[in-house]
C-alpha cells in the first residue's frame, strides 16, 4: 500500500518571525563586528534598546516632559511604538503574535515541550493560579513605567530578556536578564510564552487594544461543529470555541485559531470588524502588516525624522535626538 504523505500548510506568520528574528539577530551581531571595523554594509548597528517599539514607550514621558531621550533610545523606538499601536487598534496585538523574537523563541522552544508532554503541554499550571498569575504583567508594566519615568534611565534593560536573547554572547548583558531568560526558556518546554502571559509589560500594554481593536475574530455558530480544535490550538489557553468574538486581554492576534491547519470548517472563525462587514484573510493582515512597518520607517527616514543613533557608546544621559547628550548626566555606562 502506497501511504501519500499530506503536503504541509504554508505558515506564513512562521516566515514571517523568522524574518524579524533573523534580522534583529543579524542587526546585533553586526554592532560587534562594526566594533572591529567589519561591519555589513547597509544593516543597521543600531542599538536593540532603539529598535524596541517598548523604548518608545519608556521614553515617551521624558519626551513629553522634557524634550530628551532617556539614554539608549531613539526617535526609532517613538515611531515603531506609534506603527505597532496602529496596528494593534487594526487587528489587535500582531506585533506579539508575529513580530517579537522573544515571543518566536518562546513558541519554538514550546515545540520541544509539546513533543516530551503532548497533550499535558500548555497545561501545567493550574486554571485559577493561571488566573492570578495573568494579572502579574500589568503591575510590572506600571512598574517599569513609574521607575523609568523617575529615574530617567532603562533600569528595566538589567532584566530584559529580549536584550539577553540577542547579546548574551557579548558579557554586557546584566546577570539578572541572563537569569531571567534561562528561567523562561525552561518555562517555555512547560508552559506556551510564559513571559508574554505572566511578565511582559508590553504584552500587557498591547493586550488593552484587544478591547478596541477594529477587526476581531469572530466565530460563526451556524457552521461550528464545537470540536474545540480552535481552543486546543490558541497559545494563550483562550477557549475559543466558548467565544462567538474573541475578546479576551490575552489574545495575542497570532490567527492560529483562523488556520485551515487548526479550523476543520471552512469560514468558520473569521477576521471582520463586524458581523456583516467581508472577512480579512490572514494574508491580508500580513501585508498590511509589512507594509505598515517597513513603510513607516521608510516614509520617517525619507521625512529625515528616523535616527537609531543613541549616545550609548559612551557614558549615559539623556539625549537630544541627535545622539548627543545635552546634559552632563553621567548616569550609567552603557554598553549596548
Ligand atoms: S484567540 Fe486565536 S488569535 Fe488569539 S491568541 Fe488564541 S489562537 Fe491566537
Ligand atoms: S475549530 Fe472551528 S469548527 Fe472546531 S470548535 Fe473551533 S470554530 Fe468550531
Amino acid at each position: 500500500m502506497v501511504i501519500i504523505a499530506k503536503p504541509k500548510k504554508f505558515n506564513l506568520r512562521l516566515m514571517v518571525q523568522i524574518f524579524f528574528f533573523t534580522l534583529i539577530a543579524l542587526i546585533s551581531v553586526n554592532k560587534t563586528l562594526a566594533a572591529t571595523g567589519m561591519g555589513i554594509p547597509f544593516l543597521s548597528t543600531a542599538s536593540l534598546h532603539a529598535l524596541c517599539p517598548f523604548g518608545g514607550v519608556e521614553t515617551f514621558f521624558s519626551l513629553v516632559t522634557t524634550g530628551l531621550f532617556i539614554p539608549k533610545t531613539q526617535i526609532s523606538a517613538v515611531i515603531l511604538m506609534g506603527l505597532v499601536f496602529l496596528l494593534a487598534l487594526l487587528f489587535g496585538p500582531v506585533f506579539c503574535g508575529w513580530v517579537c523574537p522573544l515571543g518566536a523563541f518562546q513558541e519554538w522552544i514550546g515545540k520541544i515541550g509539546k513533543k516530551l508532554f503532548k497533550k499535558r503541554y500548555n497545561h501545567f499550571v493550574p486554571t485559577k493560579v493561571d488566573k492570578v498569575l495573568r494579572y502579574l504583567r500589568y503591575g510590572v508594566l506600571v512598574w517599569v513605567l513609574t521607575v523609568t519615568a523617575v529615574s530617567g534611565t532603562l533600569l528595566f534593560a538589567n532584566l530584559d530578556p529580549y536584550h539577553a536573547l540577542f547579546k548574551f554572547w557579548t558579557g554586557t548583558v546584566a546577570l539578572p536578564a541572563l537569569i531571567l531568560l534561562v528561567f523562561i526558556t525552561i518555562g517555555s518546554l512547560f508552559v506556551e510564552r510564559p513571559w508574554c502571559k505572566y511578565t511582559c509589560p508590553y504584552g500587557a500594554l498591547l493586550s488593552l487594544f484587544n478591547k478596541i481593536r477594529i477587526f476581531k475574530i469572530r466565530r460563526k455558530t451556524e457552521t461550528c461543529v464545537s470540536c474545540q480544535k480552535c481552543s486546543r490550538s490558541c497559545p494563550m489557553n483562550i477557549d475559543v470555541c466558548r467565544n462567538e468574538t474573541v475578546s479576551s486581554l490575552s489574545c495575542i492576534s497570532c490567527y492560529e485559531c483562523t488556520s485551515d491547519r487548526n479550523c476543520p470548517k471552512a469560514e468558520t472563525l473569521l477576521v471582520q470588524a463586524t458581523q456583516k462587514s467581508p472577512q480579512v484573510s490572514i494574508a491580508v493582515v500580513a501585508i498590511v502588516m509589512l507594509t505598515v512597518f517597513i513603510g513607516g520607517i521608510v516614509g520617517s527616514m525619507a521625512l529625515g525624522i528616523w535616527s537609531s543613533k543613541t549616545n550609548d557608546q559612551g557614558s549615559g544621559g539623556k539625549n537630544n535626538g541627535n545622539g548627543q547628550k545635552n546634559k552632563v548626566e553621567m548616569q550609567e555606562e552603557v554598553t549596548d
